[in-house]
């Protein structure tokens, strides 16, 4: 036994266990959702504009409320080794709008940073992801969404052209980088929704 991924059967998964393993880091450069409709959850970047993500990011706090909602034991039952549970997703997604907003201030403060690195499985362990609250999650990842919302609403015309770059070097403008953004808190709910 390598002790693993597979460390126990997802569907017989305890509610109260020793901390789960996170799916492998997915290392994928999803900079082409710019560019390309993604095959999974159909995601399509030209079908909007940026000024829209907001709207967008609403839409789909909403979709996440009604995720959280659900059965106890399904949102909290991870399909397969390699997949968060619908919770795990949640709370990857709450982060990832505080992350963002994060590097939004940057790229409107700053001139050209780089966004500091960001462990996306260290924080889900770190962070309990498998043991806390869906309704409080909800909450927290509505407040956290609006958050950033409210700053895309509020960016003037000419701060959708500041940059900044992430740090394989990619440059994103804040219209990319919205646009980039938006597809992952869309993604996942597809990942939670196929559980
Ligand atoms: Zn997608």
């Amino acid at each position: 036994m390598s002790g693993g991924p597979q460390a126990w059967p997802a569907t017989m998964a305890p509610i109260s266990a020793p901390d789960p393993v996170p799916p492998s880091p997915d290392e994928k450069d999803w900079t082409w959702v710019l560019t390309t409709p993604c095959p999974e959850c159909g995601f399509n970047a030209a079908e909007f504009e940026a000024t829209d993500v907001a709207d967008l990011l609403h839409q789909n706090s909403a979709d996440w409320e009604q995720i959280l909602r659900g059965d106890d034991a399904v949102v909290r039952r991870r399909p397969s080794p390699a997949t968060w549970s619908p919770l795990g997703y949640a709370c990857h997604v709450r982060d990832v709008h505080v992350l963002y907003l994060e590097r939004l201030e940057l790229m409107l403060n700053e001139d050209g940073p780089q966004y500091p690195n960001w462990d996306q499985d260290e924080t889900a362990l770190a962070e309990r992801y498998h043991e806390v609250d869906p309704t409080t999650v909800a909450v927290e990842l509505r407040a956290a969404a609006d958050a950033l919302a409210d700053r895309f609403r509020t960016a003037a015309d000419g701060e959708w052209e500041q940059t900044g770059y992430r740090n394989d070097g990619a440059e994103f403008t804040v219209t990319t980088f919205a646009k980039y953004f938006i597809h992952d808190p869309i993604h996942h709910v597809h990942d939670a929704r196929i559980g």
